[in-house]
């Protein structure tokens, strides 16, 4: 599979221009030049994708879970067979490193294996009010459902939304971000294949003001799963909510990294340098605040100072290349903004904080050097919001007290990462901690049939396992009278 130059909207299972025959330039990161042109959908666009759907509602709704199973699982093979085309998409038009789009790319395959047995195996309950009368629930599809995904992981996060909503028996319209429309257009080849009735799933390419407003005001989208910023995600409810739509926003985050005295300091180091730099520091997972004891401090730095100072900026084909190219030329810039600013906070420059020259074809692409900074206050800007890009302050603690006011002290609740071998320490900060994710001693370490998301402006709901079923779902209880109750 290749990349065309124009890529295509997906809309009844046929590839098809924008109705506007409008169109958006996407970046190759690594080295600023156009790789393809996204078609920038607008509201015809979406109205085709409507009707398309609305006719494979009853279809879809009643197809059986055996056969949606297989339907499903065939996405994942092909997804599997494609991984390589796939993952050179992603990595050229994202900048990551090619190595990691190809794991990446394992993922999207598993998001659709995984809901393909989630298909087969969702159930409901019954209440039973003694012989009564007897309750029993129905989840129904809730009928056409937006899923909107950002640039960082593209075809990990579409397909941890899309997946789900298919499962459950919606039609779903995706829209991929315009930043990194690639490996979305790719996946419309394989829906082609795989037997997935026509119009049950439409991907519309275009930007967010643009075809993304389109269909959070749309009437006929009654649900909307959406993965992005903060602000774009406050925006998206106060259009959704006055419109009674579910709404699942998984939204950014500032998580807290912290290294206890008495962590496994090697292991700790390892993972931390890929908490703090894998992806460029564009997971909205990353550990972007590091905070260790004072007893290891130094220690802790001089080590992660060694262990950063090895990792290769550049190609991202390129096998030895640990830090990839920034996404856009915009969110390079305000990356490097945020250094400026976090310097002018008073922030010591431990390592990097500068753009990475290379030479052709590289010379005009988007690299910024591993980057961490110290003696920053907890209330200036490097450590309060979201960079997304790579990177990270470094802050000493006194104790668990200091440090958990700290690691809550943001206005984001996402994941928050412990190193400590002491259990009841790791208990106590797990359950004391304002995020919808903690981990202990590991980072990344993902089960799919956990729920997945974030507390206060990390956004609102859980995505992962049966929590996105009933998210895709509405519940319906039914209530059927057996007998009288006898006096
Ligand atoms: P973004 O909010 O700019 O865009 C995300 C998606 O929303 C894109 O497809 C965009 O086109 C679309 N969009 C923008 N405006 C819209 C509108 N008015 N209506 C409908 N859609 C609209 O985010 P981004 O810059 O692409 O991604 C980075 C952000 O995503 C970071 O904040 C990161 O933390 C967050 N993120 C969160 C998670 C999570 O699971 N919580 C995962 C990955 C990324």
């Amino acid at each position: 599979m290749i990349i065309p130059e124009k890529l295509s909207n997906l809309i009844h299972n046929q590839l098809v221009p924008p109705v506007n025959q409008n169109y958006i330039n996407v970046y190759n990161p690594a080295t600023g030049n156009i790789l393809a042109f996204c078609p920038d959908s607008s509201n015809e666009d979406l109205e085709l994708a409507l009707k398309a759907a609305q006719s494979a509602i009853p279809i879809w709704a009643n197809t059986p879970a055996e056969k949606k199973f297989t339907i499903l699982n065939k996405i994942a093979d092909l997804i599997d067979q494609n991984r390589n085309d796939l993952a050179l998409a992603e990595s050229q038009d994202q900048g990551k490193p090619l190595w990691l789009a190809k794991n990446e790319m394992i993922r999207a395959a598993q998001n659709f294996r995984f809901f393909a047995t989630a298909a087969l195996q969702f159930a409901s309950e019954a209440h039973i009010m003694e012989n009564h009368a007897v309750n029993y629930t129905v989840r129904q599809p809730i009928g056409v459902v937006a899923c909107i995904s950002p640039w960082n992981l593209p075809l990990y996060l579409f397909s941890w939304k899309i997946a789900p909503a298919l499962a459950a028996g919606n039609c779903v319209i995706a829209k991929p971000s315009e930043i990194t429309p690639a490996s979305a257009y790719l996946l419309s080849l394989l829906i082609q294949e795989s037997g997935l009735p026509p119009g049950v799933l439409s991907i519309l390419h275009g930007t967010g003001p643009g075809i993304g407003q389109e269909l959070i005001c749309h009437p006929k989208i009654k649900a909307i799963s959406f993965t992005g910023g903060t602000a774009t995600g406050k925006h998206i409810a106060s259009v959704a909510a006055p419109m009674f739509k579910k709404l699942s926003l998984e939204l950014g985050g500032k998580n807290a990294n912290i290294i206890f005295a008495d962590a496994q300091l090697d292991k700790a180091v390892k993972t931390t340098v890929q908490s703090s730099f894998l992806n460029q520091g564009e997971i909205c997972l990353c550990g972007s605040r590091i905070y260790v004891q004072n007893e290891i401090y130094s220690e802790f730095k001089r080590l992660f100072l060694e262990e950063v100072a090895k990792l290769t900026v550049g190609d991202p084909l390129n096998a030895d290349t640990r830090i990839g190219a920034i996404a856009s030329e915009s969110h390079y810039h305000k990356i490097m903004d945020a250094i400026q600013k976090a310097k002018s906070d008073g922030g010591h420059l431990l390592y990097g904080g500068q753009t990475v020259q290379l030479p052709p074809p590289f010379d005009k692409g988007w690299f910024i050097q591993p980057t961490i900074i110290e003696n920053l206050s907890p209330t200036c800007s490097a450590q309060q919001e979201e960079i997304f890009g790579p990177v990270v302050t470094l802050t000493p603690f006194h104790d668990e007290k200091e440090v958990l006011e700290l690691a809550n002290g943001t206005s984001y609740g996402l994941a928050n990462i412990l190193w400590t071998e002491n259990i009841h320490k790791a208990n106590r900060m797990a359950l004391a901690l304002e995020s919808g994710i903690v981990w202990v001693n590991c980072w990344l370490l993902r089960d799919l049939r956990t729920p997945f998301g974030g507390m206060k402006q990390s956004g609102i709901g859980r995505e992962g396992g049966w929590e996105a079923m009933r998210f895709f779902t509405e519940p319906k209880n039914v209530c059927l009278k057996i007998n009288d109750y006898e006096s």
